[in-house]
């Protein structure tokens, strides 16, 4: 009997070079495939407006799901290696909360994970450099009430987000890989018997394969309504905001850990190399439903080149006194730019990774639910395995298409989405102080 590795490479055309497909053309290519295709839409790669193409991106394996602090523990020996290149950071994820992080600590303790228990504001406020303490540029952590839990996991940090994409391009594309940009697809192309077995795109091009992976993030929803998957992978418009900072500031800065902090959602990285400073809030975000169509489309600079990069003033708010807890200094300065970056969110924060139900040659690689970037370097194996059918049953069963959806893991606070305001939008008036 032959195995699988005897048998020749299927063809596999994946649709979207952002992590789900970027990282899955990686792991097929150290299994030995010869003939993948990465098609995207956007002229130039990474698409500036996919959800992978940031400038950082936590990495952490404070998790409530033992099953996904040991995948992100997997990770993170990987971004240690040298083919990243130093993408990552390893600066430590302080994780502030209550029930959810109680439950991440005991996940990280269990698989190893370098952390330690912070009992105490004066124990948290320890994390951060000593010239902030001395310069009173470190808030006072006033918000967290006895119950609360903190805990540093050494373990982790930052990724810089779209510098890891274009690397692992350019490897895989070296490598054999086909990537080719300005290839929005449109339409699988099925055989007599309704099997997909390829795709059309917008200019007519196609592009034959054994097996399609579609990997289109927060689009895989409104470009396919045929496959009806709008509450498996629904697209949610989350906010980000930066503030620059002069180099002299952003030294003071530089070796603060991650901040997280689960009862809000809020999170803020230290400063980047070009000194700029990001926050987000980790929560429902927001659908952007078009007139006519009734599935949430991203909404971005690209679609949008007016106000695609706005979020809306009530988060705006949210977000600076959010960070006035943790630098009171950087609440007092001007925001230098504001993003919608898109999730694609499941209802029970698991990724969808899996066959289209009744289609063998189609498979989903998606949802990554705002938690998969960090994964980056290992989650095309899981896809990988997908494709030869030897995904480990409990993950195959998780991940599934067509699965019954748990709760949600209680990672963010809210899981219940508003349509986007655009009256709501802020704009560069906004981003001044008015205190
Ligand atoms: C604000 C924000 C913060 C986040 N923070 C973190 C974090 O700190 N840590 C973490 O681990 N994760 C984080 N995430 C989540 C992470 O970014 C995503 O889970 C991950 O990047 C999703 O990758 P993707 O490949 O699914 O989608 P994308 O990166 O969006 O890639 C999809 C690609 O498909 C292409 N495409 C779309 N339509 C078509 C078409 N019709 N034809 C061809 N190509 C098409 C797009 O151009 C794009 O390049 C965050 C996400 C956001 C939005």
């Amino acid at each position: 009997m032959s195995s699988f590795t005897s048998l020749p490479k299927p063809a596999v055309v994946i649709i979207g070079a952002g992590t789900f497909g970027l990282s899955t053309a990686y792991h097929l290519l150290e299994r030995g495939y010869t003939q993948v295709t990465v098609l995207d839409r956007a002229e130039h790669l990474p698409a500036v407006d996919a959800a992978s193409t940031d400038m950082n991106k936590v990495v952490r394996s404070c998790y409530g799901d033992p099953e996904y602090t040991r995948l992100a523990r997997q990770a993170i020996e990987e971004w240690r290696k040298d083919m990243w290149q130093n993408c990552y950071h390893e600066c430590g994820v302080l994780n502030l909360g209550d029930a959810y992080t109680e439950q991440s600590i005991n996940n990280d303790l269990k698989h190893g994970a370098n952390v330690e228990r912070l009992s105490n504001t004066a124990s948290i406020r320890a994390q951060f450099p000593l010239d902030l303490h001395d310069s009173g540029k470190l808030g006072t952590f006033a918000s967290l009430d006895i119950a609360s839990t903190g805990y540093i996991n050494h373990d982790g940090g930052w990724a810089e987000a779209e510098r890891a994409v274009s690397l692992l391009m350019e490897h895989v594309k070296k490598r054999g890989v086909k990537v080719l940009p300005g290839k929005p697809v449109q339409e699988l192309v099925k055989d007599e018997h309704g099997q997909t077995k390829g795709v059309r795109c917008a200019d007519g091009s196609e592009y034959e394969a054994d097996v399609v992976v579609l990997a289109l993030g927060s689009w895989t929803a409104s470009a396919f309504p045929s496959l009806k998957l709008t509450g498996k992978c629904l697209a949610t418009g989350q906010s980000i905001a930066t503030i620059q900072l002069t180099p002299e500031e952003a030294e003071e800065y530089r070796k603060s850990p991650v901040v997280i902090d689960f009862r809000t959602g809020f999170y803020v990285f230290p400063p980047t190399h070009r000194n700029v400073v990001k926050l987000a809030i980790h929560a429902a975000g927001y659908t952007y439903t078009i007139p006519g169509s009734t599935i949430s489309t991203p909404r971005t600079i690209v679609s949008h080149p007016d106000n695609g990069l706005w979020i809306p003033r009530s988060v705006l708010r949210e977000l600076k006194v959010q960070l006035r807890n943790v630098y009171p200094a950087l609440a007092e300065k001007p925001f230098s730019g504001t993003r919608m970056c898109w999730y694609t969110d499941s209802p029970d924060g698991d990724w969808v990774i899996g066959r289209y139900p009744g289609d063998p040659g189609l498979v989903l690689a998606t949802s990554g639910s705002g938690h998969a970037f960090k994964f980056l370097p290992t989650i095309g194996s899981l896809v990988a395995d997908v494709i030869e059918d030897k995904l480990d049953p409990k993950l195959a069963a998780r991940f599934a298409v067509d699965r019954q959806v748990k709760p949600p893991n209680g990672e963010r606070v809210s899981v219940v989405s508003q349509e986007l305001n655009i009256d709501e939008l802020c704009g560069p008036e906004d981003l001044i102080p008015t205190f």
